[in-house]
């Protein structure tokens, strides 16, 4: 039976360069006592970057998890430019909503523009984050205008239109539900994901099933495949298969290695996750965006087709 995994929320993180998508997050991890700087010795010792691009492996999220109140919130970045093959949408298939970070100066910018259209046509719910209002020349009402003008050019639903907004200094590491609060924490944000973004839905008793949507690469473990648990279960040295919609037909057997969720800025070992987890899985050599991870017993691809192809809308709906 389908049912939510109430204490966990999966967001995409869209902003336009500059706007402050990483300063954003630092503060969400700060909050919940995780500092960047205390990871910056592992991460160069593990920047891998040479090696992916050497084997012209690209890169598209780097994914956090902060805790609030007794719910983990997987963040996903998302690549703000032009898509190459639905790498946006796989992504934005991993969450239920999309938090929105637009500079309280600058207001909407094209780069938005791009990722949120695509979120809005997968039916995410939105909490925008109107940042930098701790700028003298920030003009966050007339952002705010401009933010609704574009949902409504973007044919947001009514659900998407009803968004709620946060007004935040990243910088200085507070959010406000309205421009008058008193200057606190980055509580309001949090609550405000926690209460307005669903939480994710699936059946845990139903055979596994795990569509990959992004590729990731680690010297030591090799190709890493990350995606959500969209049913059943998933455990370490689990025999399973892989199917892509491209070809049903056709499935190969495969073995998970070892399994990792989000901790702050790392990937942590778990032995199980279940629906709604975001999970990264490494010993499977040739893993590849786009396959489903599926129990041996019900090899059925994930249906993934680009949004922008007509007949996406109805495949949407199922
Ligand atoms: P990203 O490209 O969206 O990841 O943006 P960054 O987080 O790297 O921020 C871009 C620049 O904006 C940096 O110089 C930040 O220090 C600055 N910045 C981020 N948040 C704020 C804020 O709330 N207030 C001000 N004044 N500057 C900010």
């Amino acid at each position: 039976m389908k049912m939510k995994r109430e204490d966990v929320r999966n967001v995409a993180i869209i902003a336009h360069v500059d706007h402050g998508k990483t300063t954003l997050v630092d503060a969400l991890l700060k909050q919940s006592g995780i500092f960047r700087e205390n990871q910056e010795v592992v991460e160069r010792v593990m920047d891998s970057n040479d090696i992916e691009r050497e084997r012209g492996i690209t890169i598209l999220s780097k994914n956090t998890a902060v805790h609030y109140n007794g719910t983990k919130i997987n963040i996903i970045d998302t690549p703000g430019h032009a898509d190459f093959g639905g790498e946006v949408e796989r992504v934005l298939k991993m969450v239920d909503g999309v938090i929105l970070v637009v500079d309280a100066y600058e207001g909407v910018m094209p780069q938005t523009k791009f990722v949120l259209r695509k979120a809005l046509e997968l039916g995410l719910s939105v909490v925008t984050c109107i940042n930098k209002i701790d700028r003298p020349e920030a003009r966050p009402m007339e952002v705010e205008e401009e933010v609704l003008e574009l949902l409504m050019d973007l044919d947001a639903s009514e659900e998407q239109l009803d968004c709620p907004f946060v007004y935040a200094s990243a910088k200085s590491g507070f959010a406000k539900k309205t421009l008058d609060d008193q200057e606190t924490d980055m509580a309001p944000l949090f609550t405000t994901i926690i209460e307005h973004i669903p939480a994710p839905e699936g059946d845990p008793d139903a055979s596994t099933q795990l569509l990959i949507s992004t590729i990731d690469y680690n010297e030591y473990v090799g190709r890493i495949g990350v995606g959500k648990v969209d049913n059943g279960r998933i455990r370490v040295n689990q025999e399973c298969v892989i199917v892509n919609h491209h070809d049903p037909d056709k499935f190969r057997k495969v073995k998970v290695g070892k399994l990792y969720e989000y901790e702050g800025l790392n990937k942590v070992e778990v032995q199980e996750a279940t629906i709604g987890a975001i999970v990264a899985i490494s010993g499977i050599a040739d893993i590849h965006i786009g396959d489903t991870l599926c129990a041996t017993e019900k090899p059925e691809a994930i249906p993934f087709q680009k949004i922008s192809e007509p007949t996406i809308a109805m495949n949407f709906m199922v």
